[in-house]
């Protein structure tokens, strides 16, 4: 089985990027693995602290072990945002592909120190662990949005400068800038445009691939530029989130009576299936 390292070199080389999709539960995954071998390329499940939380940390890693095994299918799995870095040594020993330590509300030199720390122990786990660092504020959460989170101006973007000292100073595998990205989507207007011309800076002076946070509610176009200027991994979870619970609404509306899970759950999965198809088929394009 191919490893996220030797993937991400042939998106590199094949100028594509990978997929991350955020999910909850069990029925997602199977939404985002029949996407992804409907599609034909690799894809990236993506947990935050409470999403792990929520399924069972160790249980995310067996749920996926399993389905390589079953479908031979290149699935990773990282481990979204995570805060302290008790939180990176515990899904590095889980079995994690990557995983994010997210120090962007600290001092840069702290931000430092326990990104070294986390980049350390995946040295040492006997595996070949991914670690993600980003400098630069876009937001908390992945929600459905009114306004541009606070705290997220032009100048928290990140500069050339920053990311390469930040690369060089921890030793990370894959650097997320900001760039114009925010976490979640607006509610009544297409997210900010993407600064395309930085993420390029950003790519030519860290020499590592660069992951996008905050992918939904971007165009088709800024996507793909950003693609073609160095991004690698595109990271998308509201626009599941959203399919996922408006379709769930309309199927309450017209089934009130229904009370078998698996039933009034199935158009949702179907939902998100479908938003994670659109998804892969534009980031993999060549
Ligand atoms: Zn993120």
């Amino acid at each position: 089985m191919i490893s996220l390292r030797e993937a991400l070199g042939e998106a590199v080389r094949d100028g594509r990027a990978i997929a991350h999709f955020n999910i909850t539960g069990i029925d997602m995954v199977h939404a985002v693995v029949r996407a992804a071998r409907k599609v034909g390329d690799p894809v990236i499940i993506g947990v935050s602290e409470g999403e792990r939380d929520f399924f069972g940390v160790r249980q995310i890693v067996a749920v996926v072990d399993s389905l390589r095994k079953e479908t031979g299918h290149p699935i990773f799995l990282n481990a979204d945002h995570t805060y302290s870095v008790e939180r990176v040594e515990e899904v590095i020993d889980a079995g994690f592909d990557a995983v994010i330590y997210d120090g962007a509300k600290l001092s840069f030199e702290e931000n430092v120190a326990h990104m070294k720390a986390s980049v350390a122990y995946a040295r040492v786990s006997g595996r070949d662990v991914l670690l993600e660092g980003e400098l630069g504020y876009i937001g908390g959460s992945s929600k459905v949005l009114d306004a541009i989170p606070e705290g997220v101006t032009p100048e928290s973007m990140t500069t050339p400068e920053q990311a390469r000292t930040f690369v060089e100073e921890t030793g990370i595998d894959l650097f997320s800038p900001s760039v114009g990205n925010i976490h979640g989507m607006l509610r009544h207007a297409p997210n900010p445009r993407l600064d395309i011309s930085r993420v390029k800076e950003i790519a030519e002076v860290c020499g590592k691939p660069l992951v996008l946070h905050g992918g939904s509610g971007t165009s088709d176009e800024d996507f793909r530029a950003a693609i073609d200027a160095g991004i690698r991994i595109v990271h998308v979870s509201t626009e599941l989130r959203r399919a996922y619970r408006e379709t769930l609404d309309e199927t309450f509306r017209a089934n009130p009576d229904e009370v078998a899970p698996y039933k009034y759950l199935q158009p949702g999965v179907e939902a998100v299936e479908k938003v994670a198809e659109e998804r892969m088929r534009l980031f993999g394009r060549k």
